[in-house]
Protein backbone atom coordinates (compact mmCIF):
# COMPACT_ATOMS: atom_id res chain seq x y z
CA UNK A 1 0.00 0.00 0.00
CA UNK A 2 1.41 3.49 -1.10
CA UNK A 3 1.66 5.95 2.15
CA UNK A 4 0.82 9.41 1.32
CA UNK A 5 1.31 12.82 2.75
CA UNK A 6 -1.07 13.59 5.63
CA UNK A 7 -2.74 9.68 5.36
CA UNK A 8 -0.21 7.72 6.73
CA UNK A 9 -2.24 4.57 6.91
CA UNK A 10 -2.60 5.01 3.60
CA UNK A 11 -6.12 4.59 3.18
CA UNK A 12 -6.50 7.07 0.54
CA UNK A 13 -7.56 6.05 -3.32
CA UNK A 14 -5.50 8.18 -4.94
CA UNK A 15 -1.70 6.88 -5.67
CA UNK A 16 -0.28 10.39 -6.26
CA UNK A 17 -1.22 11.70 -3.16
CA UNK A 18 -3.87 14.23 -4.22
CA UNK A 19 -6.50 12.16 -2.87
CA UNK A 20 -5.37 12.21 0.32
CA UNK A 21 -7.44 15.73 1.42
CA UNK A 22 -10.89 14.83 2.30
CA UNK A 23 -11.62 17.98 -0.19
CA UNK A 24 -10.07 16.06 -3.35
CA UNK A 25 -11.93 13.21 -2.61
CA UNK A 26 -9.57 11.79 0.45
CA UNK A 27 -10.34 10.24 3.53
CA UNK A 28 -11.60 12.55 6.02
CA UNK A 29 -9.55 12.90 8.92
CA UNK A 30 -12.57 12.56 11.26
CA UNK A 31 -15.97 10.94 10.47
CA UNK A 32 -17.44 11.42 14.01
CA UNK A 33 -20.60 13.10 14.82
CA UNK A 34 -19.78 16.36 16.26
CA UNK A 35 -21.80 17.52 19.39
CA UNK A 36 -25.35 19.51 18.58
CA UNK A 37 -25.44 22.75 19.97
CA UNK A 38 -27.69 24.14 22.01
CA UNK A 39 -27.40 21.48 24.75
CA UNK A 40 -31.16 20.13 25.81
CA UNK A 41 -32.48 17.27 27.94
CA UNK A 42 -35.59 16.93 29.57
CA UNK A 43 -34.79 18.65 32.74
CA UNK A 44 -34.58 21.54 29.83
CA UNK A 45 -38.17 20.67 29.07
CA UNK A 46 -39.61 20.78 32.15
CA UNK A 47 -38.86 23.77 32.60
CA UNK A 48 -40.26 25.22 29.54
CA UNK A 49 -43.25 23.14 30.13
CA UNK A 50 -43.32 24.37 33.64
CA UNK A 51 -43.81 28.02 32.15
CA UNK A 52 -46.17 27.20 30.04
CA UNK A 53 -48.30 25.49 33.14
CA UNK A 54 -47.61 28.53 35.08
CA UNK A 55 -50.25 31.36 33.13
CA UNK A 56 -47.41 33.57 33.23
CA UNK A 57 -45.54 34.26 30.28
CA UNK A 58 -43.87 37.26 30.65
CA UNK A 59 -42.78 39.29 33.32
CA UNK A 60 -45.33 42.31 32.08
CA UNK A 61 -48.20 39.66 32.90
CA UNK A 62 -50.13 39.66 35.42
CA UNK A 63 -49.20 38.74 39.10
CA UNK A 64 -49.51 34.82 40.05
CA UNK A 65 -48.28 34.57 43.25
CA UNK A 66 -45.16 33.58 42.18
CA UNK A 67 -42.06 35.66 41.12
CA UNK A 68 -41.49 35.92 37.35
CA UNK A 69 -38.14 33.66 35.94
CA UNK A 70 -37.12 36.94 34.88
CA UNK A 71 -36.41 38.40 38.34
CA UNK A 72 -34.72 35.03 39.45
CA UNK A 73 -32.32 35.11 36.34
CA UNK A 74 -31.42 39.05 36.44
CA UNK A 75 -30.52 37.76 40.24
CA UNK A 76 -28.46 35.11 39.37
CA UNK A 77 -26.84 36.71 35.92
CA UNK A 78 -25.72 39.54 37.55
CA UNK A 79 -24.06 37.34 40.12
CA UNK A 80 -21.79 35.01 37.56
CA UNK A 81 -21.04 38.41 35.83
CA UNK A 82 -20.26 40.21 39.28
CA UNK A 83 -22.30 43.42 38.80
CA UNK A 84 -25.35 44.39 40.92
CA UNK A 85 -27.78 44.43 38.34
CA UNK A 86 -28.97 43.08 34.93
CA UNK A 87 -31.82 43.66 33.16
CA UNK A 88 -32.62 40.71 30.27
CA UNK A 89 -33.81 41.84 27.01
CA UNK A 90 -34.72 40.64 23.44
CA UNK A 91 -31.63 40.68 21.57
CA UNK A 92 -27.97 41.23 22.19
CA UNK A 93 -28.51 44.77 19.33
CA UNK A 94 -31.60 46.05 21.54
CA UNK A 95 -28.99 45.56 24.64
CA UNK A 96 -26.32 48.05 22.71
CA UNK A 97 -28.92 50.32 22.28
CA UNK A 98 -30.39 50.41 25.47
CA UNK A 99 -27.02 50.81 27.01
CA UNK A 100 -26.00 53.77 24.85
CA UNK A 101 -29.33 55.76 25.42
CA UNK A 102 -28.85 55.15 28.94
CA UNK A 103 -25.61 56.89 28.70
CA UNK A 104 -27.62 59.50 26.98
CA UNK A 105 -25.43 58.78 23.78
CA UNK A 106 -27.56 60.65 20.58
CA UNK A 107 -27.40 62.59 17.92
CA UNK A 108 -24.06 65.08 17.45
CA UNK A 109 -22.14 62.11 19.52
CA UNK A 110 -19.39 60.21 18.38
CA UNK A 111 -18.57 56.51 19.65
CA UNK A 112 -15.63 54.41 18.94
CA UNK A 113 -16.24 51.01 17.81
CA UNK A 114 -13.91 48.43 16.54
CA UNK A 115 -13.67 47.49 12.55
CA UNK A 116 -13.52 44.08 13.25
CA UNK A 117 -16.91 42.87 15.20
CA UNK A 118 -20.43 41.90 14.17
CA UNK A 119 -22.70 44.15 12.21
CA UNK A 120 -25.03 45.29 15.52
CA UNK A 121 -22.38 47.13 17.30
CA UNK A 122 -21.95 49.80 14.82
CA UNK A 123 -25.37 49.96 13.77
CA UNK A 124 -26.61 50.36 17.29
CA UNK A 125 -24.55 53.44 17.30
CA UNK A 126 -26.59 54.79 13.96
CA UNK A 127 -29.99 54.06 15.71
CA UNK A 128 -29.11 55.69 19.08
CA UNK A 129 -28.36 58.98 16.66
CA UNK A 130 -24.73 59.40 17.07
CA UNK A 131 -21.64 58.55 14.45
CA UNK A 132 -19.66 55.18 14.77
CA UNK A 133 -16.00 55.87 14.34
CA UNK A 134 -14.47 52.58 13.25
CA UNK A 135 -11.33 51.49 15.00
CA UNK A 136 -8.44 49.52 13.86
CA UNK A 137 -7.56 45.88 15.93
CA UNK A 138 -4.92 44.41 17.72
CA UNK A 139 -3.36 41.50 15.18
CA UNK A 140 -2.67 39.48 18.44
CA UNK A 141 -5.96 39.78 19.84
CA UNK A 142 -8.23 40.60 17.01
CA UNK A 143 -9.69 43.08 20.06
CA UNK A 144 -9.99 47.00 19.12
CA UNK A 145 -6.43 48.64 19.80
CA UNK A 146 -6.46 50.74 22.22
CA UNK A 147 -3.68 53.31 20.26
CA UNK A 148 -5.75 53.44 17.52
CA UNK A 149 -9.04 54.34 19.98
CA UNK A 150 -6.94 57.34 21.41
CA UNK A 151 -5.76 58.16 18.24
CA UNK A 152 -9.61 58.70 17.27
CA UNK A 153 -10.80 60.44 20.03
CA UNK A 154 -12.54 64.45 19.17
CA UNK A 155 -14.27 66.53 21.42
CA UNK A 156 -17.92 64.61 20.20
CA UNK A 157 -16.64 61.31 21.52
CA UNK A 158 -18.98 60.45 24.03
CA UNK A 159 -18.08 56.58 24.33
CA UNK A 160 -15.77 53.70 23.17
CA UNK A 161 -17.33 50.50 22.82
CA UNK A 162 -15.28 47.71 23.36
CA UNK A 163 -16.06 44.28 22.10
CA UNK A 164 -14.33 40.95 22.99
CA UNK A 165 -14.04 38.88 19.52
CA UNK A 166 -13.94 34.98 19.51
CA UNK A 167 -13.62 35.68 24.04
CA UNK A 168 -10.12 37.15 23.87
CA UNK A 169 -11.39 40.65 26.15
CA UNK A 170 -10.08 43.65 24.82
CA UNK A 171 -7.25 45.38 26.76
CA UNK A 172 -9.91 46.74 29.33
CA UNK A 173 -6.88 48.42 31.35
CA UNK A 174 -5.82 51.01 28.67
CA UNK A 175 -9.88 51.38 27.68
CA UNK A 176 -10.52 52.67 31.28
CA UNK A 177 -8.08 54.61 31.48
CA UNK A 178 -8.78 56.48 28.07
CA UNK A 179 -12.58 56.44 29.23
CA UNK A 180 -11.33 58.07 32.66
CA UNK A 181 -8.61 60.81 30.75
CA UNK A 182 -11.20 62.04 28.12
CA UNK A 183 -14.14 61.53 30.09
CA UNK A 184 -15.63 58.74 28.42
CA UNK A 185 -18.16 56.44 28.62
CA UNK A 186 -16.93 53.08 28.69
CA UNK A 187 -19.50 50.24 27.38
CA UNK A 188 -18.88 46.00 27.17
CA UNK A 189 -19.95 43.83 24.66
CA UNK A 190 -19.30 40.61 25.85
CA UNK A 191 -21.95 38.70 23.80
CA UNK A 192 -18.94 36.66 22.88
CA UNK A 193 -17.28 36.42 26.13
CA UNK A 194 -19.92 34.94 28.51
CA UNK A 195 -17.61 34.14 31.42
CA UNK A 196 -14.24 35.42 30.73
CA UNK A 197 -12.33 37.42 33.19
CA UNK A 198 -9.99 40.04 33.63
CA UNK A 199 -8.32 39.00 36.69
CA UNK A 200 -11.11 39.47 39.68
CA UNK A 201 -13.63 41.27 37.31
CA UNK A 202 -16.17 39.12 34.62
CA UNK A 203 -16.32 40.24 31.45
CA UNK A 204 -19.32 42.90 31.53
CA UNK A 205 -18.72 44.22 35.14
CA UNK A 206 -15.40 45.94 33.91
CA UNK A 207 -16.89 48.89 32.25
CA UNK A 208 -19.87 51.15 33.12
CA UNK A 209 -22.33 49.05 31.43
CA UNK A 210 -21.80 45.60 30.27
CA UNK A 211 -24.10 44.29 26.70
CA UNK A 212 -24.69 40.18 26.08
CA UNK A 213 -26.05 38.45 23.70
CA UNK A 214 -28.37 35.03 24.18
CA UNK A 215 -28.60 34.17 20.15
CA UNK A 216 -28.96 30.92 19.49
CA UNK A 217 -25.14 30.55 18.13
CA UNK A 218 -23.98 32.10 21.44
CA UNK A 219 -22.55 30.30 24.74
CA UNK A 220 -25.20 30.96 27.12
CA UNK A 221 -28.98 31.10 24.90
CA UNK A 222 -32.52 31.64 24.46
CA UNK A 223 -32.41 31.11 20.73
CA UNK A 224 -32.60 35.37 21.04
CA UNK A 225 -32.12 37.71 24.02
CA UNK A 226 -29.50 39.03 25.64
CA UNK A 227 -29.16 41.52 28.67
CA UNK A 228 -27.52 44.66 30.09
CA UNK A 229 -25.59 44.68 33.13
CA UNK A 230 -24.49 46.90 35.41
CA UNK A 231 -23.31 48.56 39.01
CA UNK A 232 -24.57 52.05 38.22
CA UNK A 233 -27.96 52.79 40.11
CA UNK A 234 -28.59 55.34 37.69
CA UNK A 235 -27.65 53.54 34.74
CA UNK A 236 -29.86 50.57 36.06
CA UNK A 237 -32.73 53.00 37.07
CA UNK A 238 -32.44 53.95 33.08
CA UNK A 239 -32.19 50.54 31.67
CA UNK A 240 -34.60 49.09 33.73
CA UNK A 241 -37.49 51.62 32.13
CA UNK A 242 -35.73 51.73 29.21
CA UNK A 243 -36.64 47.95 28.37
CA UNK A 244 -40.50 48.09 29.65
CA UNK A 245 -41.80 51.10 27.96
CA UNK A 246 -41.23 53.06 30.73
CA UNK A 247 -42.38 49.93 33.49
CA UNK A 248 -40.29 48.30 36.00
CA UNK A 249 -40.51 45.86 39.09
CA UNK A 250 -42.04 47.14 41.85
CA UNK A 251 -40.22 47.09 45.37
CA UNK A 252 -39.89 44.34 46.85
CA UNK A 253 -41.70 44.93 50.05
CA UNK A 254 -44.99 46.40 48.49
CA UNK A 255 -47.97 44.26 48.10
CA UNK A 256 -49.33 42.37 44.94
CA UNK A 257 -52.59 41.68 43.83
CA UNK A 258 -53.72 38.36 41.60
CA UNK A 259 -54.10 39.23 38.24
CA UNK A 260 -53.10 42.58 38.62
CA UNK A 261 -49.73 44.07 36.26
CA UNK A 262 -47.00 42.95 38.35
CA UNK A 263 -45.10 45.96 37.23
CA UNK A 264 -45.52 49.67 37.99
CA UNK A 265 -45.50 52.35 35.34
CA UNK A 266 -43.09 54.94 35.90
CA UNK A 267 -42.08 56.79 32.65
CA UNK A 268 -39.25 58.46 33.60
CA UNK A 269 -37.42 57.82 30.11
CA UNK A 270 -39.08 57.14 26.71
CA UNK A 271 -38.46 53.31 25.94
CA UNK A 272 -39.43 50.36 24.44
CA UNK A 273 -40.35 47.39 24.81
CA UNK A 274 -37.69 44.46 25.29
CA UNK A 275 -38.74 41.98 27.30
CA UNK A 276 -38.04 39.07 26.64
CA UNK A 277 -40.84 35.82 27.36
CA UNK A 278 -40.73 33.35 30.49
CA UNK A 279 -40.00 30.45 27.95
CA UNK A 280 -37.24 32.28 27.09
CA UNK A 281 -36.03 32.99 30.38
CA UNK A 282 -36.77 29.37 31.34
CA UNK A 283 -33.95 28.22 28.68
CA UNK A 284 -31.43 31.18 29.80
CA UNK A 285 -31.63 29.59 33.67
CA UNK A 286 -30.62 26.39 32.24
CA UNK A 287 -28.26 27.66 30.26
CA UNK A 288 -26.57 29.13 32.99
CA UNK A 289 -26.51 25.99 34.69
CA UNK A 290 -24.85 24.34 32.28
CA UNK A 291 -22.56 27.14 31.03
CA UNK A 292 -19.63 26.62 33.69
CA UNK A 293 -19.50 22.68 33.19
CA UNK A 294 -19.62 23.42 29.22
CA UNK A 295 -16.45 26.58 29.75
CA UNK A 296 -14.55 23.62 31.77
CA UNK A 297 -14.86 21.47 28.64
CA UNK A 298 -14.13 23.80 26.13
CA UNK A 299 -11.17 25.19 28.22
CA UNK A 300 -9.92 21.36 28.15
CA UNK A 301 -10.31 20.91 24.32
CA UNK A 302 -8.44 24.27 24.12
CA UNK A 303 -5.30 22.68 25.67
CA UNK A 304 -5.60 20.44 23.01
CA UNK A 305 -5.47 22.79 20.84
CA UNK A 306 -2.81 25.02 21.91
CA UNK A 307 -0.88 21.97 22.66
CA UNK A 308 -0.83 19.97 19.34
CA UNK A 309 -0.60 23.57 17.30
CA UNK A 310 1.51 25.96 19.14
CA UNK A 311 4.96 24.30 17.55
CA UNK A 312 3.43 23.91 14.53
CA UNK A 313 5.21 25.84 11.65
CA UNK A 314 2.79 28.60 9.92
CA UNK A 315 0.60 28.65 12.69
CA UNK A 316 0.13 31.65 15.45
CA UNK A 317 -2.65 31.61 17.74
CA UNK A 318 -4.33 34.08 19.56
CA UNK A 319 -2.18 35.91 22.59
CA UNK A 320 -4.73 37.44 25.06
CA UNK A 321 -3.52 40.42 27.49
CA UNK A 322 -2.33 39.19 30.53
CA UNK A 323 -4.80 40.14 33.03
CA UNK A 324 -7.50 38.39 30.56
CA UNK A 325 -7.03 35.58 32.73
CA UNK A 326 -10.12 33.27 31.76
CA UNK A 327 -11.10 32.65 28.57
CA UNK A 328 -14.55 30.98 27.54
CA UNK A 329 -14.21 30.22 24.36
CA UNK A 330 -17.08 31.36 21.98
CA UNK A 331 -14.56 30.63 19.29
CA UNK A 332 -10.67 28.78 18.98
CA UNK A 333 -9.29 31.07 16.81
CA UNK A 334 -6.27 29.80 14.64
CA UNK A 335 -4.27 32.48 12.47
CA UNK A 336 -2.60 30.96 9.58
CA UNK A 337 0.78 32.17 7.97
CA UNK A 338 -0.25 32.23 3.99
CA UNK A 339 3.29 31.15 2.84
CA UNK A 340 3.21 28.08 5.15
CA UNK A 341 0.16 27.20 3.09
CA UNK A 342 0.92 27.18 -0.33
CA UNK A 343 -0.29 30.99 -0.29
CA UNK A 344 -4.10 29.72 -0.74
CA UNK A 345 -6.80 32.40 0.81
CA UNK A 346 -7.46 31.54 4.25
CA UNK A 347 -11.32 30.74 2.28
CA UNK A 348 -9.74 27.71 0.99
CA UNK A 349 -7.68 26.40 3.89
CA UNK A 350 -11.20 26.59 5.54
CA UNK A 351 -12.70 24.81 2.94
CA UNK A 352 -10.06 22.20 2.80
CA UNK A 353 -10.27 22.11 7.04
CA UNK A 354 -13.71 21.44 7.09
CA UNK A 355 -13.84 18.61 4.96
CA UNK A 356 -11.52 16.64 6.76
CA UNK A 357 -13.78 17.13 9.91
CA UNK A 358 -16.76 17.08 8.18
CA UNK A 359 -18.06 20.40 9.83
CA UNK A 360 -17.83 24.23 9.08
CA UNK A 361 -15.13 26.03 10.10
CA UNK A 362 -14.92 29.54 8.67
CA UNK A 363 -12.85 32.64 7.99
CA UNK A 364 -13.48 35.33 10.42
CA UNK A 365 -16.26 38.10 10.29
CA UNK A 366 -15.55 40.57 7.12
CA UNK A 367 -14.17 44.03 8.64
CA UNK A 368 -17.43 46.57 8.59
CA UNK A 369 -15.48 48.95 6.38
CA UNK A 370 -16.67 46.37 3.47
CA UNK A 371 -19.08 44.14 5.23
CA UNK A 372 -21.96 43.73 2.86
CA UNK A 373 -24.65 44.43 5.86
CA UNK A 374 -23.10 47.23 7.07
CA UNK A 375 -24.48 49.96 5.30
CA UNK A 376 -25.13 52.76 7.63
CA UNK A 377 -26.33 55.28 4.86
CA UNK A 378 -29.18 53.15 4.00
CA UNK A 379 -30.74 53.98 7.95
CA UNK A 380 -33.01 57.10 7.30
CA UNK A 381 -30.80 59.12 9.89
CA UNK A 382 -28.36 58.94 6.86
CA UNK A 383 -30.99 61.71 5.08
CA UNK A 384 -29.37 63.96 7.87
CA UNK A 385 -27.85 66.57 6.38
CA UNK A 386 -23.81 65.72 5.78
CA UNK A 387 -24.65 62.48 7.46
CA UNK A 388 -23.98 60.27 4.38
CA UNK A 389 -20.18 61.27 4.19
CA UNK A 390 -19.28 60.62 7.88
CA UNK A 391 -21.46 57.56 7.93
CA UNK A 392 -19.23 55.86 5.10
CA UNK A 393 -17.34 52.99 6.70
CA UNK A 394 -14.81 53.44 3.65
CA UNK A 395 -13.06 56.15 5.32
CA UNK A 396 -11.51 54.54 7.89
CA UNK A 397 -8.05 52.83 8.18
CA UNK A 398 -8.70 49.36 8.82
CA UNK A 399 -5.72 47.30 7.36
CA UNK A 400 -4.77 45.56 10.69
CA UNK A 401 -8.46 43.90 10.76
CA UNK A 402 -7.77 43.22 6.77
CA UNK A 403 -4.47 41.48 7.67
CA UNK A 404 -5.58 39.17 10.12
CA UNK A 405 -8.97 38.47 8.32
CA UNK A 406 -7.07 37.07 5.63
CA UNK A 407 -5.25 35.03 8.47
CA UNK A 408 -7.65 33.51 10.84
CA UNK A 409 -9.38 30.28 11.00
CA UNK A 410 -12.14 30.07 13.14
CA UNK A 411 -12.88 26.98 15.16
CA UNK A 412 -16.88 27.55 16.47
CA UNK A 413 -17.44 26.46 20.15
CA UNK A 414 -20.09 23.23 19.83
CA UNK A 415 -16.28 21.92 18.39
CA UNK A 416 -15.21 22.04 21.18
CA UNK A 417 -17.30 20.15 23.16
CA UNK A 418 -16.18 17.08 21.25
CA UNK A 419 -14.44 14.30 22.69
CA UNK A 420 -11.05 14.63 23.32
CA UNK A 421 -10.58 12.54 20.00
CA UNK A 422 -12.47 14.73 17.87
CA UNK A 423 -10.84 18.04 18.84
CA UNK A 424 -7.71 16.29 18.11
CA UNK A 425 -8.44 15.43 14.75
CA UNK A 426 -8.92 19.47 14.80
CA UNK A 427 -4.82 19.61 14.79
CA UNK A 428 -4.45 16.64 12.52
CA UNK A 429 -6.77 18.17 9.89
CA UNK A 430 -5.34 21.69 10.29
CA UNK A 431 -1.32 19.45 10.07
CA UNK A 432 -3.04 17.89 6.90
CA UNK A 433 -4.34 20.88 5.30
CA UNK A 434 -1.02 22.29 5.84
CA UNK A 435 0.88 19.72 4.30
CA UNK A 436 -0.84 18.81 0.95
CA UNK A 437 -1.60 22.72 0.81
CA UNK A 438 0.52 23.22 -2.68
CA UNK A 439 -2.38 20.42 -4.09
CA UNK A 440 -4.78 22.91 -3.95
CA UNK A 441 -3.20 25.42 -6.03
CA UNK A 442 -5.66 25.29 -8.88
CA UNK A 443 -9.25 25.39 -5.85
CA UNK A 444 -10.51 28.71 -5.76
CA UNK A 445 -13.40 29.60 -2.83
C1 LIG B 1 -24.25 38.39 18.44
C2 LIG B 1 -23.63 39.70 18.73
C3 LIG B 1 -24.39 40.87 18.86
C4 LIG B 1 -25.86 40.95 18.49
O1 LIG B 1 -26.67 40.19 19.24
P1 LIG B 1 -28.14 39.76 18.71
O2 LIG B 1 -28.66 39.03 19.89
O3 LIG B 1 -27.94 38.89 17.52
O4 LIG B 1 -28.88 40.99 18.41
C5 LIG B 1 -23.75 42.03 19.23
N1 LIG B 1 -22.42 42.06 19.45
C6 LIG B 1 -21.66 40.97 19.30
C7 LIG B 1 -20.19 41.06 19.55
C8 LIG B 1 -22.23 39.75 18.92
O5 LIG B 1 -21.44 38.69 18.76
Amino acid sequence: MVSVDGDPGGRAAGTDGSAALAILGGTPTSRARWPPWPQVDDATLGRVGGVLASGRWTVTGAWTGRSPLDVTFAKLFAAYVGTRWCLPVDHGSNALLAALTALGVGPGDEVIVPGLTWVACASAVVRAGALPILADVDQRTLCMDHRAVEAAVTGKTAAILAVHLYSAMAEMDELRRIAARYGLALVEDASQAHGARWDDLGAGAVGDVGVFSMHQNKLLTSGEGGAVVTSDPVLHTALEQLRGDGRRYRPDDEPRILGEPDLEEVGDVQGWNMHLSEMQVALLLDGLERLPGQNARRARAVRVLDDGLSGMDGIDLVRPYARNTVRPFYAYVVLVEPAAFAGLPVEVICEAVSAELGTRVRPCIVPLDVHPLYEPARHPFGRLAGWADQLDPRRFDLREAHAVASRAVVVPHPLLLGTDQQVHAIVEATDKVRRNAHLLGDHRP
